[in-house]
């Protein structure tokens, strides 16, 4: 099931944990972490490794995650807050249909590992015999619509979202589909790392046949097929690059019209049979439905149905017996580089998150997020608001006209702190303790009812795209939002008693980065209503886009791995956000009396502990599958970049650390990339 697409800070992508520093240990009476610091390298020449260094170079990822730094160690500190809210619950005899009952047996049911192993395969058998029993292209299409509604998504799905030139309003919005390696080019690169990666699909494919029913030499065949087919699926899919261009992938048609574009599908039939009811869709990829439309003709249905079978094994895998949940891994961690898979609780307890939502996010709340906090956070985002408010009416190379445009919309943003404003409703969901796979079958009907509950719709604007407890943030362009969920309140990011140094260039910098995404190449093409529109004087965009080439330029520059490099596309609209999140954050840091003064704590400046606190927030070590997957798919760059990248543009980091064109960090001022 897809949500808004979050502009999120850092994806927290794969879990693993296996603790190893409690963050709420480090020295809370300075509030960061000194011990941290490498002082034998030169601020002026590495920040990251300055600030981060004998971290990173005592620090070893636990087996269980990918990478581990400030967002998963607070992520892991969630994961064990949520165990101990689902433990109690589940202990306890709960009232029957109520919040605490739901998840305390949805916890146990997982918890369940016996009952689990017991039953095997057996919960995928029903839905695979009829998959087996398909004849043509079209009886498939008939069975993946009716599984829709069961949460069962595949080739051809929709989510649905407000329109993006009539916000007001949901659309059922088709995206691509269809491949399960993480984008096109893992399918062609002739590399032998990519190319073992297909393989490690092909193997994964055929395990999974065997291990519900298939002779190994069938399930071999079955697995060819299907990397054969999904090859060509991905030829007609957009690149990640491609998918930022919000205008290209806005493809607002008459629902009848879907026929025109892909007529092999019978969409008089799937259609209703999926519950979809609008006069209008927006189909995001064309391309895709047409490719899809011709494959389904020229392709033979024992591909087909290979691949809807894995698709739906896929899927599940991680909700059945341990040999599913092992083969999930083992193809996952070749791009991840996990070590293990983490502990049973914490895949619960990650399930219970992702699929109680709301249920669990409200016990959630009651314990971990006091009222002081939101307050104090209402200041910060106020006062970064102003700040922004001044440097778009400074900014020297943008028109009256456009100026004021932008201060409309930046004044018209949504403020969203902590948890929503209401919760949601869950009557419908049975949980009982006794099937962990039928649970989660409930909470995906409901969640696919909740969804087609809002065509036709005018969009609620206090829906939430987080769990609270999420360890991240993000603006949403159609509601023109910025959303802190409590998850990210917390030390490093945010302390109540942190000096304002500290949370400046902390939780400062997070808020500051969210309200750049209003404005970066993406953000900018919406307007204080969130509609897709054009609202800027043709010679301002045209300065904003040069700015955004250099900026490009210069990310592309950035190596990884030697042969590697960042790119500079794909990242643009989070290097953009990265920039105006720490000038906004600078500029409203200097507000504050601690801004204005010189008084050392632990040896630093104010603004020195400014740019420690933040360079602090991403320190992390990574696994070297995880950052080239991440070099492919995460519009955000590595982390050294997002915190080197921004400083080398940035005049008040060359005058507090003394940068002189003798360092590595610095670039002539004509170089350096002003935006917001
Ligand atoms: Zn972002």
């Amino acid at each position: 099931m897809r949500k808004l697409a979050p502009l999120g800070l850092a994806a927290v992508t794969a879990l693993a944990i296996g603790c190893q520093e409690h963050v709420a240990s480090l020295q809370q009476t300075n509030f960061f972490d000194r011990a941290a610091m490498d002082s034998a390298t030169a601020p002026a020449d590495d920040f990251f490794s300055y600030a981060n260094g004998g971290w990173l170079k005592k620090t070893t990822i636990p087996d269980e995650y990918s990478s581990w730094g400030s967002f998963t160690t607070l992520y892991d500190e969630n994961l064990k807050k949520l165990r101990t809210l689902l433990d109690e619950v589940a202990a306890k005899q709960q009232e029957k249909g109520s919040l605490e009952q739901k998840a305390g047996e949805f916890y146990a049911s997982g918890m369940d590992t016996v009952a689990i192993e017991k039953v095997g395969a057996a919960p995928l058998q029903a839905h695979l015999a009829q998959i087996t029993a398909v004849k043509n292209y079209n009886e498939l299409l008939d069975l993946l619509a009716a599984g829709f509604r069961d949460g069962n998504a595949d080739l051809v799905q929709f989510y649905v979202g407000a329109d993006d030139k009539n916000s007001a309003m949901n659309i059922p919005v088709f995206p691509q589909q269809g491949i399960t390696l993480p984008e096109k080019g893992y399918y062609t690169r002739p590399d032998s790392a990519s190319k073992a990666i297909r393989d490690g699909l092909v193997k994964t494919a055929a395990k999974y046949f065997t291990m519900t029913g298939t002779p190994q030499d069938a399930a071999t065949k079955m697995a060819e097929q299907l990397l054969a087919l999904e090859t060509k699926i991905a030829a007609a899919h957009r690149t990640p690059v491609e998918l930022r261009d919000p205008v290209a992938n806005y493809n607002k048609m008459a629902a009848t019209d879907l026929a025109k574009l892909a007529p092999n599908v019978d969409w008089k039939k799937i259609l209703p049979a999926m519950g979809m009811s609008a006069d209008s869709v927006n189909v995001g990829q064309p391309g895709y439905l047409k490719g899809l439309s011709d494959l389904l003709a020229s392709e033979p249905i024992e591909a087909w149905k290979a691949k809807v079978a894995f698709d739906y094994i896929h899927d599940h895998a991680e909700l059945l017996s341990k040999e599913f949940q092992v083969t999930h891994f083992e193809f996952s961690r070749q791009m991840s580089g996990q070590k293990q898979m983490p502990e049973r609780w914490k895949q619960v307890v990650e399930q219970s998150d992702s699929r109680l939502q709301d249920i669990l996010g409200q016990l959630y709340v009651a314990k971990h997020f006091p009222p002081e906090a939101k307050l104090r956070m209402d200041t910060l985002v106020d006062n970064l608001q102003v700040a922004f408010k001044a440097r778009i009416e400074k900014l020297d190379w943008m028109s009256p006209v456009t100026k004021e445009k932008a201060v409309a919309k930046l004044n018209t943003f949504l403020k969203k702190i902590g948890y929503p404003s209401k919760w949601k409703n869950y009557d419908d969901v049975t949980i009982d303790r006794s099937n962990w796979f039928a649970n989660n079958q409930s909470l995906g009907r409901h969640a696919v009812k909740e969804m087609l509950d809002k065509i036709g719709k005018p969009v609620d604007r206090t829906e939430w795209g987080m769990t609270p407890s999420t360890v991240n943030a993000y603006y949403n362009p159609t509601f023109n939002e910025i959303v802190f969920p409590a998850g990210i309140l917390q030390f490093p990011f945010f302390h109540m008693n942190a000096d304002d140094a500290i949370n400046y260039g902390g939780i400062g910098m997070v808020i500051g980065h969210e309200m750049t995404h209003g404005f970066d190449d993406q953000g900018a093409q919406y307007d204080a209503q969130g509609n897709m529109v054009n609202w800027w004087q043709a010679d301002d965009a045209k300065k904003f886009k040069d700015r955004g080439a250099a900026m490009i330029g210069q990310y592309n520059g950035f190596k990884m791995f030697d042969s590697l490099h960042v790119n500079g596309e794909l990242t643009l609209g989070e290097n953009l956000a990265d920039l105006g999140g720490l000038a906004i954050a600078w500029d409203a840091f200097k507000m504050t009396k601690q801004g204005k003064s010189n008084e050392k704590i632990d040896g630093f400046t104010p603004d020195q502990r400014f740019f420690l606190g933040f360079a602090q927030i991403w320190r992390v070590v990574i696994r070297p599958e995880s950052a080239k997957t991440r070099l492919n798919v995460d519009p955000h760059s590595p982390a050294q970049y997002r915190v080197n990248g921004p400083l080398t543009n940035f005049d008040p980091f060359y005058a507090t650390f003394h940068v002189t064109e003798n360092n590595k960090m610095f670039r002539k001022s004509e170089e350096r990339i002003r935006i917001w």
